[in-house]
């Protein structure tokens, strides 16, 4: 049997095709069929311009209806989907495209001067543009060709897409994922987060990463569930739309506008019944505002663009604030010291997961891909956390980020849980920072409101609650954090910006 995902998505597409697949905050209305006639369309068209089966696609336009059916054209014609940030420079344009090689690259129109001389131009077979309104040469050619298509026969261990990584603590890695990862994840969370035809779903999070791509539109093509599609996150549009809706998946910084909104309120939500949130740690506070605002739990769950998503706080159980739930089904998880021992007792260590959806490895890096898997297959997440005794897991922060002072670990979660609990202070930041004595000092960035705390009192409340070698050495106090489109605080720019 053939295992492209999309032939799964397929088997969940309403009988009647007539059906609502989306409507966009402009008023078009797309169903079902004619995502699948203008997917068959474009997939004929790029199979012609003499893509075949494994080759890449490289796709850097705003997110729209078409670029939704090009990516389910790339399924279909069993092509590998490789989206980009439509933030990213020509610079680093030139990495993204000279180590996928592509076979096809579709851009928007004003980046076509900028793409062509940064392409590898031996493996490109033609530029294409797709423009926000639709508009350019991929529709005009796909507009010539039949509205059906076959489906590329694929074994479950061919790549569907190659995702790279957000680049948080580097430069970001080409991340193969199959179409068995894909599916296998895709079906878990149907079933975990009780997904079904009657939902509709608010998507506002960008389609060129792992949360929006796949756990948000798998979760609506493997059910027959239909959604209000809207280009970028606005707390107002998002006001104005959730009514219809039942369920929202965002990232934390999501939750704080809608909060800091007073026109959102429980009305807001009258029919939904989900939002869930990831890609960035959930703040307590954030939880417990938005409980008291809306009656609503948000359900927190973890994952990674490697794995998809690994744990999930439950549908029907306790959601914990602070903690990403167990693992979800199919999911092995387990935190190690760095010797590889399976720690037992809530202590902290390193993260490492196994299961279907976890990707066979980096693109074209196999020394990082032997470096990531342990002797017995398990992946090493970076990131470090700790298994309660219920199997909830609490994440503590990524290994990158651990700061080592005077030879003693320093989990930056910890400091910022007890920063944070300061009267006047909205959110931290922790970091390392090379120190002449110490090898690293801890360094608190803080974000606070009119009543701002000193510098002194930060310091001083710290030590009441923390051992000496975690206390920050220096306090800074700044207007916002640095994040990147997925929510995520960039530390290392916090780390460059101040140096002890
Ligand atoms: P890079 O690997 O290039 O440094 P990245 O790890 O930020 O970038 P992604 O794959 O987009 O790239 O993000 C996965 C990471 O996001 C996880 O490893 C984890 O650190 C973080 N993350 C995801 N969900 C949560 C969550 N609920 N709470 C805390 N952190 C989370
Ligand atoms: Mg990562």
């Amino acid at each position: 049997s053939n295992a492209n995902l999309y032939v799964h998505f397929q088997k969940h597409f309403p009988t009647d095709r007539n059906r609502a697949l989306l409507r966009t905050s402009e008023g078009r209305n797309v169903s079902y069929g004619e995502a699948e006639q203008t997917s068959a369309r474009i997939a004929n068209s790029l199979l012609k311009l003499g893509a075949k089966p494994g080759d890449r696609v490289t796709v850097q336009v705003s997110k729209s209806v078409e670029n939704l059916c090009l990516y389910l054209a790339c399924l279909r014609a069993g092509l590998v989907y490789h989206p980009l940030n439509t933030a990213y420079t020509a610079a680093e344009l030139g990495y993204f495209l000279t180590d996928a090689e592509p076979t096809l690259v579709v851009c928007d129109n004003q980046a076509v001067t900028t793409l062509t001389t940064v392409m590898p131009s031996a493996s490109v077979k033609a530029l294409l543009t797709l423009n926000a309104d639709g508009s350019g040469s991929l529709m005009e050619g796909a507009a010539k060709e039949s509205n059906t298509a076959g489906i590329a026969e694929r074994v479950g261990t061919d790549m569907a897409a190659l995702l790279y990584s957000s680049g948080t603590t580097g430069k970001p890695k080409g991340i193969m994922l199959s179409h068995d990862n894909l599916r296998t994840n895709a079906q878990t969370l149907v079933q975990a987060w009780g997904f079904s035809a009657a939902d509709h779903f608010l998507h506002m999070l960008p389609i060129y990463h792992v949360h929006g791509l796949f756990v948000a539109l798998s979760c609506v093509l493997m059910s027959g569930a239909s959604m209000a599609w809207h280009s970028s996150f606005s707390d107002q549009a998002a006001i104005t739309a959730l009514p219809d809706c039942t369920v929202m998946m965002g990232v934390p910084t999501y939750y704080t506008r809608l909060l800091n909104n007073p026109a959102f309120d429980s009305e807001s939500c009258r029919n939904m019944r989900l939002f869930t949130s990831g890609s960035a740690p959930l703040l307590t506070e954030t939880f417990v505002a938005f409980k008291n605002r809306t009656g609503h739990s948000i359900l927190e769950r973890y994952g990674m663009t490697e794995t998809g998503m690994n744990t999930s706080n439950p549908l029907n159980g306790e959601r914990r604030a602070g903690t990403v739930g167990p693992a979800l089904p199919g999911v092995t998880l387990r935190v190690v010291d760095d010797a590889g021992n399976i720690l037992t007792n809530g202590d902290i260590g390193n993260i490492q997961v196994q299961g279907a959806n976890v990707f066979a490895g980096y693109w074209r890096m196999p020394e990082k891909t032997a470096e990531d898997f342990t002797a017995d297959g398990f992946f090493n997440t970076g990131d470090k956390g700790f298994i309660d005794a219920n199997g909830y897991l609490s994440i503590v922060g990524r290994a990158k980020d651990l700061i080592i002072c005077g030879g003693l670990n320093v989990y930056p979660k910890e400091v910022e849980l007890v920063i944070d609990d300061i009267p006047g202070v909205l959110e931290s930041a922790v970091i390392g920072v090379a120190h002449t004595d110490f090898g690293e000092a801890v360094v608190a960035v803080i974000v606070a409101d009119g009543k701002a705390p000193s510098a002194e009192q930060v310091i001083q409340h710290c030590k009441t609650q923390l051992a000496n070698f975690k206390v920050p050495k220096r306090v800074e106090i700044v207007t916002a954090l640095p994040r990147n489109a997925m929510g995520k605080v960039q530390k290392n720019l916090l780390r460059e910006k101040f140096p002890v």
